[in-house]
């Protein structure tokens, strides 16, 4: 199969339609990653999103509409707080969890009686969502555990041959996925931190869990239990109070021969000294929308990346941290 990748127009769009009408998937530019999405009515096209990412078929999908969608067609107790949260961030990168009518095909939610709902704001996956008029299920757009893509090269470089069109929205400004909210209960619970953040929501609702996940337990949001966003190469986490040993493994490493990058933020780059860095940006919404692009360059060029963590670690940097830890996992 020959993979376009199209600027998104007219005719892209009415491309775009016939594939997913036709039961295929495409790949869409989003304000997070690029997500692969299908017709969420139609079981056989969910279901090739899992083959073609070999996504794991206990971790469900999110499930993208339209500014204009009526989400109630969809999911049933939508409580006062989630149509105040809807209010202050949608569209945006918030994904609500609901209690699904069970409309869409059960392969969404990979069985489960809730559904996950995203409206994004990026003006490309807006555009699209209105010319297909069809609620899409879409993952993010790697191969699964891979990290995840941020540009439509980065969507070329997994599924080249695999799928037939990518549509490109350009580099993505928010880098890391949607923050996923728990809407079922009584008070809102983050199930994956994102740009939007706990105390965001919890300014707006006055109330925010967090929801911490346990080896073994059972998962509400069953994609955390599993190793993501990882890079083709070795890698080593240091956190950043380690800096000093981190640049000692950086200095060995390249002694021994070993093609060495750190991994870090500008002001870390700074205080290291080292040659070879792949740099996230200075403050935190860039090292968030940089962080898997200097992953995928960083295994390219380096056969260990060595990761320093930020020195903040609260707000978006949980996100963060959360996905540069399941990144450097073994
Ligand atoms: P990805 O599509 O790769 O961004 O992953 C989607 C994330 O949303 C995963 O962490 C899923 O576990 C989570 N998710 C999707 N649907 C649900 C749901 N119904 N309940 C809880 N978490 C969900
Ligand atoms: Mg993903």
């Amino acid at each position: 199969m020959n993979t376009q990748i199209l600027e998104i127009n007219e005719q892209s769009l009415a491309l775009s339609k016939q594939i997913i009408v036709g039961g295929g998937v495409v790949a869409i530019p989003t304000e997070t990653v690029y997500g692969l999405g299908a017709n969420a009515f139609d079981t056989q096209a969910v279901d090739s999103i899992f083959k073609i990412k070999g996504r794991p078929n206990d971790n469900p999908l999110i499930v993208h509409v339209h500014s204009d969608y009526d989400i109630s067609m969809l999911v049933s107790e939508i409580p006062e707080y989630a149509k105040l949260l809807a209010k202050a961030f949608l569209p945006g990168p918030l994904t609500m969890v609901y209690k699904s009518k069970g409309v869409v095909s059960s392969s969404v939610s990979c069985g489960l009686d809730t559904l996950a709902i995203r409206i994004p704001s990026h003006e490309g996956a807006q555009k699209f969502l209105k010319y297909v008029g069809l609620p899409i299920a879409a993952p993010s757009a790697n191969i699964s555990k891979h990290v995840s893509p941020t540009s439509a090269q980065h969507v070329f470089d997994d599924f080249n041959g695999k799928i037939q069109l990518i549509l490109d929205g350009g580099r993505c400004k928010g880098g890391i996925e949607s923050t996923v909210l728990d809407c079922t209960g009584k008070v809102p619970v983050v199930l994956r931190s994102g740009l939007i953040t706990r105390d965001m929501i919890a300014q707006v609702v006055g109330e925010c869990r967090e929801y911490v996940y346990k080896d073994g337990a059972l998962a509400i949001s069953p994609g955390m239990k599993y190793k993501h966003y990882s890079p083709n190469c070795r890698t080593i986490l240091f956190s950043y109070d380690r800096l000093e040993q981190a640049v000692q493994t950086y200095r060995q490493e390249c002694q021994n021969g070993v093609k060495v990058f750190l991994l870090c933020d500008d002001s870390v780059a700074k205080l290291a000294g080292c040659e070879n860095v792949l740099n996230l940006g200075a403050d935190e919404n860039q090292i968030a929308a940089n962080l898997y692009a200097r992953l995928r360059e960083g295994e390219r060029v380096a056969e260990l990346i060595i990761a320093i963590a930020p020195q903040k670690t609260d707000g978006v940097m949980v996100g963060v941290m959360n996905r540069l830890c399941k990144a450097c996992a073994n």
